[in-house]
């Protein structure tokens, strides 16, 4: 066959793809627009910022978040898309916004966290209450980490109970008294206006039931309510455009119409809103992987040693083949995470779980390698590299600890192949 080229592939935005719609390829195509010329920018400059300048009113997060309510791509023009369509159109709208920028990629998906669930309610008070407000899921506290995402009593350490943690409500007949802290690490936590709270609950009997597991809640509360504050917001290595914090409740009273989910279907719910967000993180982690490698095949196609191009030696391109290879087994593993988690009869987040923890190592891996193909440049800050990386260090953690995650997975395997039968000859 040698000699006789063949024509090259087609290919999208987004890689080895075929057969998107005339909708989805505008839609993907307008939301690259906005990641290139609105997100890039402003996430360049924020992570250079103090993040006592860079989340303050009139600071260009500001901008980010006007631009991104006029895109319209929010939960409620998806609502009423057919599944398997809405786990695609995400898929292309999530990657490309974690191409743009990570840190406000989960900016914009955190904000959305409680309108999510006040669209789930039904309940036009509590929509109108989230509606054009930037929003927060606090989940995390400063003692309760890994083991507020724990689904079964038996992963529990022996003799364990579950965990209340930090912030907690006391449910009365009509209102709900809410107390204590959230962690630092709620996204959007300095600057949101509204949280989706996914915290312990005791509805008059404690917080534990007869078998040890801690009662939990959802509850949807705008966050200038008398005896909320704020603490400082978080400086961390890397996301620096994501704004975080904690959030304090000193006795905050509320009414009980605003709990979205309590004693009975809270379990689901939670499993629900987690399996959302592990989904999000895998396509986020998808654009990301994209963004690292298009800017090794760049430097690649410029750099020059030993009398060639990086890219016209072989082991460059074994090395740009092995990354790009990642890159579409990463879309790949988040696209079919997205269609299972929305059109199954029953999802589960231990497998949303095992798919973000599988995106983002291998997004790691892929960012890593794109920083060793620059050299030193690679390092220093006036390559964007870097900053993809300490962005992807970061992603290894949030979301749910990786190594974590897949434990969960793997218990799951274990007790549907004992239990059910799953997998047995
Ligand atoms: C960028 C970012 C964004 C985030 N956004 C949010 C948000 O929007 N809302 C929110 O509520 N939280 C958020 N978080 C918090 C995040 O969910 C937690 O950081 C994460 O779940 C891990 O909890 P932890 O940091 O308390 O670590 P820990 O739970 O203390 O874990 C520390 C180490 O111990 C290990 N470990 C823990 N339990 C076990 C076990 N049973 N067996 C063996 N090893 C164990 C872990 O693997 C880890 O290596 C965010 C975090 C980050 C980094």
């Amino acid at each position: 066959m040698a000699g006789h080229d063949i024509a090259w592939p087609h290919l999208e935005l987004s890689g080895f793809d075929a057969g998107f719609s005339e909708e989805e390829l505008a839609i993907q195509q307008g939301v690259h627009r906005f990641a290139a010329e609105v997100m890039r920018p402003i996430a360049r400059e924020l992570d250079r910022m103090a993040p006592e300048q860079a989340y303050e009113p009139g600071s260009p997060l500001w901008d980010f978040h006007r631009a991104f309510a006029k895109l319209g791509i929010g939960p409620e023009t998806m609502a009423g898309m057919e599944p398997r369509a809405l786990a695609r159109m995400e898929s292309l709208v999530i990657s490309e916004l974690g191409w743009g920028d990570v840190g406000l990629a989960v900016s914009a998906g955190a904000g959305e966290m409680p309108i999510r669930a006040a669209l789930g309610s039904g309940d036009p008070e509590l929509i109108q209450m989230c509606e054009g407000r930037i929003g927060c899921w606090a989940a995390t506290q400063p003692d309760r980490g890994s083991d507020g995402l724990l689904l079964y009593g038996e992963e529990r350490f022996p003799g364990a109970k579950g965990n209340v943690g930090n912030l907690v409500a006391r449910f009365g007949a009509d209102e709900i008294v809410i107390h204590g802290q959230s962690s630092a690490w709620v996204s959007n936590g300095y600057v949101a206006q509204v949280a989706l709270l996914d915290i312990a609950a005791d509805y008059g009997e404690g917080f534990h039931d007869d078998r040890g597991n801690a009662h939990g809640c959802n509850i949807v509360v705008p966050l200038d309510l008398p005896g909320i504050s704020k603490g400082r917001p978080l400086a961390k290595l890397g996301k620096r455009a994501l704004p975080q914090g904690e959030i304090f409740f000193d006795n905050v009273k509320v009414p009980r119409r605003w709990a979205v989910a309590t004693r009975d279907d809270y379990a689901i719910k939670h499993a629900g809103a987690w399996a959302q967000a592990g989904t999000a993180m895998s396509h986020v982690a998808t654009g990301l992987a994209r963004a690292a490698f298009e800017l090794a095949l760049a430097y690649a196609n410029e750099r020059r040693q030993g009398g060639a191009l990086l890219a016209d030696l072989q082991l460059t391109q074994y090395r740009l083949g092995t990354m790009g290879a990642k890159v579409e087994a990463i879309k790949a593993m988040a696209r079919h995470v997205a269609e299972y988690t929305k059109c199954s009869p029953r999802p589960h987040p231990y497998f949303t779980a095992a798919g973000k923890a599988f995106c983002n190592s291998e997004m790691f891996a892929v960012v890593n390698e794109a920083l060793q193909l620059f050299g030193g440049v690679g390092l220093t800050q006036e390559y964007p590299i870097e900053k993809l990386l300490r962005d992807a260090r970061a992603m290894q953690i949030e979301d749910g600890e990786n190594n974590l995650l897949l434990m969960h997975f793997g218990f799951l395997m274990t007790r549907l192949n004992r239990l059910e039968g799953w997998g047995q000859p």
